[in-house]
C-alpha cells in the first residue's frame, strides 16, 4: 500500500505563524492551483448564499458579506503574485499562466452576476442615511463597478459591448506586440535597447548618430511595415468611442474620468493647460543655456557655424549644462547612501512625522530568506500597525523596476478583529544608491505607509485602494523628505561614519530642479495628446501625423522638444490601461507638492507634528473611504493649487 503524502496544503489551514505572515517555507508550487480553484469555488458559494437570501437586500446581508467573500483567494493571490515577480521560475510562470484565465473568468462571472447586481442596486437606491460614510463609499464603488461594465443595459447592447471588449483586447494586444517588435528592431539596428535611449542620447557625442537614434525611436509603429500601428490604433479609438456612447457618455475620456478624482475631461484639460505654458516657457530658457554650450563646440571647430539646438541635441547638451551648472557627481553621492542607511532614513522620517516605531523581526517566515528583511511597525501606544518587508537588491529572477505589494490588505473581519496589513517594498537598487534611487526608496515607502497606517473597515477601500489619479500622491509626498538636511544629518553616513557634507546636500537639492522645463513639457504634452485622442468624437479621415502636428501647434510645443510618446508607440494609452489617464502622474504630483507646501510654510518647519498628524488622520488612515477631493479640502482648507508644483520644478519663482 502506498503511503499517503504527509504534506498538507498550507492555504487550507489557519496560519499560526507570527502576525499571520504567510508560511512561505511550507508552501510548495503544487499548492497554488488547488488553492486557487478551491478559492474560486468558495467565493462562488459565498456569492450564491448572498443572492439566495430571501430577505430584502440590505448593506449587512449583501455588501458586508460580499466584502468578506473570497478570503482564500486573497490569501493565495497575495503570496503567488508576490513571489512570481520577485523569484520567478518556469514552474511559477506555468502556474500563473494557468491561473490567470481562471481568475479572469471568475471576475467576469462576478461583474455580470445579474442577481448580485440587482441586490447591490436595491441597497444603493434605498435610503442610505443609516450607513456610515465608509459604507456609502463601498456601496457606491460596487454599484458603479457593475454599471461601468454595462450590466444595467438591454441584452442587445450588452452583446455589442462584449464584442467591443473582445475586439479591443485583441487589437490592443496586437498594438503592444507591434511596439515590442519595433523596439526589438531598434535594438538590433543600434545594439542597445529603447530603455537605454535617454542614456545614449545623453552620452553620444556624434550628432549624426543622435539624429539617427531619434528618428528610429520616434518612428516606431509608423514604418509602413507589418508592425505599423496607424490603422489599428484608429480602430481602437473608434471602438472606445462606441463603447463610451453605449454606456451613456459623449466620448471615451468622459467614461474614463467618471470614476477618477478629476471627474471630467474639462477639469483635466484646464489642469494641463495651466502647466504646459509655464513648462514651455522654462524649456525655452533651457534652450538658451544649451545653445551656449553648443556655441563652445562651434568655436572649437567641432560643429559647423550656425548650428542650432535640435530635438536630437537636447539630452546631450542638457547633460553638459548640468555638469557646468551643478557639478553633481553620482560617484561623490553614492558612498553616503548605503542601502541600510537609506532604509534607516525612511524609518526615521516616519518616526519623526507619525510617531511610529520600527523593530526588526528575526526568524519569521520570508519568501526569500537570503534577500529580504522583515520589520514590525507599531504605533506610539505600542499597538501593531503592520508588517513590512524590504527586498531592495536586484537578482535574475526579479522583474525590473520598483514597487509596493500588499500581501494582506487591512480590514475588519466578521468577528470584529482588525486584521493588520502585510506590505512589501521591492526594488532593483544598488548597495550604494544615487539620488534617483534614494527617491525611489522614499517613494515606495510612501505607498507602504499608505497601506500600513490605514484604519478602515472594508478591504475594498482600505490603504492604497483609492482612485488611480490619487494613489501616487502619497508615494510622491514621501519623497519630499529624502533630502531634508535635518534628516540627512541623521541617516546619510558613509562607511567611515562621516555625515554627508552640507555643500553636497545643497548640490543635490539644486539639481532636483534641473532640466524641468523639458521634463515637464514632455510629460504634459504626452498627457494632452492622450486627452485629445480620447475626446475626439469623429474619426472620419483622421490622419495621425496631422493630428499630432495640430496638437503640438495648439499647445505651443517647441521644435526642440517632440512628443515623448508619439501616438504609434504610446504603449500606456493603447496597451496598458492609462487611456485618458496619463495626466495622473502630474495630477498626483500637484497634490503632493501642494500638500508639502503647507508643511514647508509651517513655522515649525517640514517636521511639524500637528500637521503630520492631520495628514495621517485625513489621508493615510482613510484610504478610499471618502471622495479624494473632500479629503483634500479637509486637509488643506481649499482646493489644490499648482503653484507649489511649478515652484518645486523651478518653473516659476
Ligand atoms: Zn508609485
Amino acid at each position: 500500500m502506498a503511503l499517503a503524502s504527509c504534506h498538507q496544503n498550507p492555504f487550507f489551514s489557519e496560519w499560526d505563524t507570527p502576525y499571520g505572515i504567510p508560511p512561505y517555507n511550507k508552501i510548495k508550487d503544487s499548492d497554488y492551483l488547488p488553492a486557487i480553484k478551491e478559492g474560486i469555488r468558495q467565493q462562488k458559494a459565498e456569492i450564491d448564499a448572498i443572492t439566495a437570501n430571501a430577505e430584502a437586500p440590505t448593506f449587512d446581508n449583501t455588501i458586508a458579506p460580499l466584502e468578506l467573500s473570497g478570503n482564500l483567494l486573497s490569501k493565495v493571490s497575495g503570496v503567488l503574485f508576490n513571489v512570481v515577480e520577485t523569484d520567478r521560475t518556469d514552474a511559477l510562470d506555468a502556474i500563473v499562466e494557468e491561473a490567470l484565465p481562471l481568475l479572469s473568468d471568475h471576475e467576469a462571472d462576478l461583474s455580470f452576476n445579474k442577481a448580485l447586481y440587482e441586490r447591490v442596486a436595491a441597497v444603493y437606491h434605498a435610503d442610505q442615511n443609516a450607513l456610515t460614510r465608509e459604507q456609502q463609499m463601498v456601496l457606491k464603488e460596487h454599484f458603479e463597478g457593475f454599471e461601468r461594465e454595462g450590466i444595467g443595459l438591454p441584452e442587445e447592447k450588452q452583446r455589442r459591448l462584449r464584442e467591443i471588449n473582445s475586439s479591443l483586447s485583441t487589437l490592443t494586444q496586437k498594438i503592444g506586440n507591434n511596439i515590442l517588435a519595433e523596439s526589438n528592431a531598434f535594438k538590433e539596428k543600434f545594439g542597445f535597447s529603447v530603455s537605454a535611449y535617454p542614456d545614449r542620447m545623453t552620452t553620444t557625442a556624434d550628432r549624426d548618430l543622435r539624429k539617427q537614434y531619434l528618428d528610429a525611436y520616434t518612428m516606431r509603429g509608423h514604418n509602413g511595415n507589418e508592425n505599423d500601428n496607424r490603422e489599428l490604433l484608429v480602430e481602437v479609438l473608434k471602438l472606445r468611442l462606441e463603447k463610451a456612447r453605449i454606456l451613456g457618455y459623449n466620448n471615451f475620456a468622459e467614461y474614463q474620468l467618471a470614476d477618477k478624482m478629476a471627474g471630467t475631461p474639462a477639469t483635466v484639460d484646464a489642469f494641463l493647460s495651466g502647466i504646459i505654458k509655464a513648462s514651455v516657457a522654462k524649456a525655452k530658457e533651457e534652450v538658451i543655456d544649451m545653445q551656449a554650450e553648443m556655441d563652445k563646440d562651434i568655436a572649437a571647430g567641432i560643429l559647423p557655424k550656425g548650428s542650432k539646438i535640435e530635438a536630437w541635441d537636447w539630452w546631450y547638451y542638457a547633460e553638459r549644462v548640468r555638469k557646468a551648472k551643478f557639478d553633481l557627481d553620482d560617484e561623490a553621492v553614492k558612498p553616503y547612501f548605503q542601502k541600510d542607511s537609506v532604509r534607516k532614513g525612511i524609518f526615521l522620517a516616519a518616526q519623526k512625522l507619525y510617531g511610529i516605531s520600527v523593530e526588526p523581526l528575526e526568524g519569521v517566515p520570508a519568501y526569500n530568506e537570503e534577500c529580504v528583511q522583515t520589520w514590525k511597525i507599531s504605533d506610539a501606544d505600542g499597538s501593531l500597525i503592520g508588517i513590512f518587508t524590504t527586498d531592495y537588491l536586484p537578482r535574475d529572477s526579479k522583474r525590473g523596476g520598483a514597487w509596493m505589494n500588499n500581501v494582506r490588505e487591512q480590514y475588519v473581519d466578521a468577528a470584529g478583529n482588525d486584521v493588520r496589513p502585510i506590505i512589501v517594498n521591492v526594488g532593483n537598487l544598488a548597495e550604494n544608491m544615487n539620488v534617483d534611487q534614494v527617491q525611489t526608496v522614499f517613494h515606495e515607502f510612501g505607498h507602504a505607509l499608505h497601506g500600513l497606517l490605514t484604519k478602515c473597515h472594508y478591504a475594498s477601500v482600505s490603504g492604497t485602494n483609492v482612485k488611480r489619479d490619487f494613489v501616487e500622491m502619497f508615494s510622491q509626498f514621501n519623497e519630499n523628505w529624502a533630502f531634508q538636511p535635518e534628516l540627512l544629518a541623521q541617516y546619510a553616513n558613509n562607511a567611515e561614519g562621516e555625515t554627508i557634507p552640507a555643500a553636497l546636500v545643497e548640490k543635490i537639492n539644486n539639481s532636483l530642479k534641473f532640466n524641468q522645463g523639458f521634463m515637464t513639457t514632455e510629460l504634459c504634452a504626452a498627457s494632452i495628446l492622450d486627452m485629445k485622442w480620447h475626446e475626439l468624437e469623429n474619426f472620419d479621415n483622421v490622419d495621425i501625423d496631422a493630428f499630432e502636428a495640430a496638437v503640438a501647434k495648439e499647445i505651443g510645443l517647441i521644435p526642440e522638444i517632440g512628443f515623448r510618446y508619439r501616438t504609434t508607440y504610446f504603449n500606456h494609452i493603447f496597451s496598458s490601461g492609462y487611456s485618458a489617464g496619463y495626466y495622473g502622474y502630474l495630477w498626483s504630483e500637484v497634490l503632493d507638492k501642494d500638500a508639502f507646501g503647507i508643511f514647508e510654510a509651517s513655522p515649525e518647519g517640514p517636521f511639524d507634528l500637528a500637521l503630520a498628524s492631520k495628514f495621517r488622520k485625513t489621508f493615510l488612515e482613510r484610504g478610499g473611504s471618502e471622495e479624494p477631493m473632500v479629503l483634500y479640502k479637509e486637509f488643506a482648507g481649499r482646493e489644490p493649487d499648482n503653484k507649489a508644483f511649478l515652484r518645486a520644478r523651478g518653473l516659476i519663482k
